[in-house]
């Protein structure tokens, strides 16, 4: 065991690093195309920059409160109002994160005790599992199955026991890019209403759905709004994934648990970044609306290039990414396959297989983030093309 290694608390045995600082890591290493990891190539709108700047030169400079900056929470509120009829109150029903990385580990923090059981939807994100674990959490995983990745109502069913307290769900999902209907909605609010269980919703990629797919808010079907906490993130919704500006919403009882553990991870957020966002939501709505309509054409790029290439494609309905099988090509493991890219041709792509516990169904499956220019699309696509991908 390496020396380290030892001194490592017990809660971290069974967390793997983070796939996504290993790919993109490999990616600058061998000077590979990074269809990885889920950061867009182009930044946000330059006046939330600006206002940004504005906010550091005119003293936003030290703790902003821990719960975030009135402007930013009131803005937060009016968007959910604006867009699904979600009246909050933004001084008891929105906390700011610092991104949706920290709502999600302070939402199972303050929600799970030890031995809960958490339901998740699989492939699921790596940070719930991490932060399930930390939280000394149980997660049962319900696998949304290829090729079409819907919910399948049995499993969730009887995924749930005496011990589940949360179901934790994502929608538009990452990585199958499913976006989840209101009859598949409906079947999870029936459950969590019927076991009297909290779900947390984690709708990061609320406004990046394609070809007429809606996302719809769990928190508006009803009688679920009690028992919700809803997710977000302006790294997703302004293409600014390193501000790490997030917020958690729902009843005041839920938004409190965020923030009893918030304030003692983070304390707060970064204070000249949340008038900048605060901006944005107040005033900077077209930007995500054209941003999925770029997507949209470089997700067609993308899966128009990789079905080139002989893998099984399910065109996404929404997010920045697309999940592939790479069985065709001879390749029975994905975590391989992604390993031999870089060398073979100077792409990079991720193991879905770090987001299921379920190998059989996942160990194959390899995802592409079409969230990069279009010229960057193309070269990785000429690549693949190019290389000799079979096993
Ligand atoms: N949830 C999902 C489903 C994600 O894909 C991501 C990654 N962006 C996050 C949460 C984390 O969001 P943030 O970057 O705001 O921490
Ligand atoms: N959410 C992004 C993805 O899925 C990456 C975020 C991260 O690296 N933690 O690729």
């Amino acid at each position: 065991m390496v020396k380290g290694m030892a001194r490592h608390a017990e809660r971290l045995n069974g967390i793997p690093a983070t796939i996504f600082t290993k790919m993109s890591a490999l990616a600058v290493r061998t000077g590979a195309v990074n269809l990885g990891q889920g950061f867009p190539d182009a930044d946000g709108p330059p006046a939330v920059v600006e206002a940004a700047v504005r906010a550091l030169r005119n003293g936003a400079n030290q703790y902003a409160p821990g719960i975030g900056t009135p402007d930013l929470r009131a803005a937060i509120a009016a968007h959910q109002q604006r867009h699904y009829g979600i009246a909050l109150d933004p001084d008891h029903e929105v906390v700011v994160t610092t991104g949706a990385t920290e709502g999600i580990a302070a939402a199972l923090l303050g929600l799970v005790n030890p031995g809960d059981e958490v339901i998740v939807l699989e492939p699921y994100y790596d940070s719930y599992l991490a932060m399930i674990r930390m939280a000394g959490g149980v997660r049962r995983p319900v696998t949304l199955r290829a090729p079409d990745f819907r919910l399948d109502e049995e499993a969730l069913r009887a995924s749930v026991n005496a011990h589940t307290k949360v179901m934790l769900i994502n929608s538009p999902h990452n990585p199958t890019g499913s976006v989840l209907t209101r009859e598949e909605l409906q079947i999870i609010a029936d459950i969590a209403i019927e076991h009297d269980l909290v779900v947390i919703t984690d709708e990061v990629y609320e406004h990046l759905t394609f070809d007429g797919a809606q996302h719809i808010p769990l928190a508006t079907l009803p009688g679920m709004f009690e028992r919700t906490l809803t997710l977000s993130s302006a790294g997703k919704m302004f293409s600014f994934t390193g501000w790490k500006i997030g917020w958690a919403s729902g009843p005041s009882e839920l938004v409190d648990a965020v923030l009893g553990a918030k304030q003692w991870l983070s304390f707060s957020s970064g204070s000249p970044l949340q008038p900048a966002i605060a901006h944005a939501l107040d005033h900077e709505a077209g930007f995500y609306d054209e941003l999925a309509t770029s997507l949209k054409e470089q997700r067609d790029q993308l899966c128009a290039g990789l079905a080139e290439l002989d893998v099984d494609v399910r065109v996404p309905e929404g997010t920045y990414f697309v999940t592939t099988d790479v069985r065709r090509l001879g390749w029975a493991d994905g975590m391989e396959f992604c390993l031999a890219l870089p060398e073979r041709a100077g792409v990079v792509a991720i193991p879905a297989q770090a987001f299921y516990d379920d190998l059989d169904e996942g160990r194959h499956m390899v995802r592409w983030a079409f969230c990069k220019d279009p010229a960057l699309i193309a070269d990785g696509l000429a690549r693949l093309q190019g290389a000799d991908l079979r096993a």
